[in-house]
């Protein structure tokens, strides 16, 4: 048997490999470049033309273009009238974001527990959350698979509930043939650099709903706005406008907004690349029965952002610390995604118990996520899968 770097051993990779990477080529490049020599360096034309792409890409009739995927979930939770008194229902398997925005409205977040084998909000856990308070459900597309969106907005229908989708995983997934960003009421992105393309700092809302997205273009730019119909005093003097409602400044800089049409442009190559690594790492992993390999809904056809090895404890004689720190001396930088958010020692102290969602918290105890972007080489993707298999050889029972 080979003996592990951990141990002393050759490591499987002399040059390390992180989970996730940014992609940028020259035309991204230039299109940063030929921005900052133009006239607008905010609120100008490539802001317009970037959020008519996203509708594009997404089928959405609406798109708000933002400074990064939190604002976006901001401005959501305000269009959606969520305030002091209300429950909305999430799922703790996400990043903090998708639940501290409910916060920002000074409304109480509920974690519903996941499916444990896609890893998804559990569409039975939504309902039985489901209280008089409750005014929206967050479903996040945990990992870019999309969540169970039909049942979930039956559920929704059923008691006049708003659903907002974060997307911030999963642009360029359709369920049952259609984009996300045009089911959900509305649907949150994020362009972080470790999402499937990015804007630097990024983040958009798409929604088929004019109402919401006049509430969404105010809370997106300080409540301030031109278009007299929206006006309580019109007047026709040329410099006014009027604050008719509440917002912040959440706009995106026109150099992000250039460079991330420049990336959408490379969406669908990203999209395949992401697909056929994870069907080479599920092609490896089914095979093995220590690794438990993440269940695909035949809904979702899914760009994936993570991809999740999750460990049969059971049948090895490591913990998940003990793995994931093999497999950093082997080379390969991991993550885990995610802490439950309820764990969050200031999720704890507005009283959140430990044990609300053990499916959650079970999932938690044996994962981390492996190398998955459109760079990596096919010899990276066999290190990766050789460096597993190494692992599991020697701690396997
Ligand atoms: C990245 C992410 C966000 C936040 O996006 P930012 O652009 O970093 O603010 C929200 N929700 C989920 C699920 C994310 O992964």
């Amino acid at each position: 048997m080979e003996k592990l770097a951990i141990n002393g051993g050759a490591p499987v990779r002399e040059v390390p490999l992180s989970y996730g990477r940014q992609y940028i080529d020259e035309a991204d490049i230039q299109a940063v470049a030929e921005t900052l020599r133009s006239d607008y360096l905010t609120c100008g034309p490539r802001t317009e033309a970037l959020e008519k792409e996203l509708c594009a890409v997404t089928g959405a009739k609406y798109c708000v273009a933002v400074s990064n995927g939190t604002a976006a979930l901001h401005i959501a939770a305000l269009a959606a009238g969520i305030g002091p008194g209300d429950e909305v229902i999430t799922t703790p398997i996400t990043f903090a974001a998708s639940a501290n925005c409910i916060l920002y409205c000074g409304a109480r977040p509920v974690f519903a527990d996941i499916d444990p084998r896609t890893y998804n909000i559990d569409p039975q856990a939504i309902e039985r959350c489901i209280s008089p308070r409750t005014k929206a459900v967050i479903a996040v597309d945990f990992t870019g698979q999309a969540a169970q969106l039909d049942p979930i907005r039956d559920i929704c229908r059923r008691h006049g509930l708003i659903l907002i989708e974060d997307a911030a995983h999963s642009i360029g997934t359709k369920y049952k043939g259609r984009p996300v960003g045009s089911i959900a009421d509305m649907t949150t992105f994020s362009f972080h650099p470790v999402k499937t393309v990015t804007a630097g700092e990024g983040g958009a809302v798409t929604t088929n709903d004019e109402a919401l997205y006049k509430k969404l273009v105010l809370a997106h730019a300080h409540g301030i706005t031109r278009d007299r119909s929206q006006m309580a005093h019109p007047t026709d003097d040329p410099w006014y406008n009027e604050q008719v409602g509440f917002g912040y400044n959440y706009r995106i800089t026109e150099f992000q907004a250039a460079l991330l049409s420049s990336q959408l442009k490379k969406l669908d190559a990203f999209s395949r690349r992401r697909k056929e690594i994870v069907g080479v790492y599920n092609q490896a992993f089914s095979q093995i029965p220590q690794i438990q390999v993440q269940e695909e809904i035949p809904e979702s056809d899914t760009t994936r952002h993570l991809y999740i090895l999750r460990l049969r404890s059971e049948l090895l004689r490591c913990s998940r610390r003990e793995f994931f720190d093999a497999l950093h001396q082997e080379g390969i930088y991991s993550q885990v995604h995610y802490l439950p958010v309820y764990w969050h020692s200031y999720y704890e102290k507005l009283g959140y118990e430990k044990g609300l969602c053990p499916h959650a918290e079970k999932y938690y105890s044996e994962v981390m996520s492996l190398p998955l972007y459109y760079s990596l080489t096919d010899k990276d993707l066999q290190d990766v899968i050789y460096a597993v298999k190494k692992i599991i050889q020697f701690y396997q029972k």
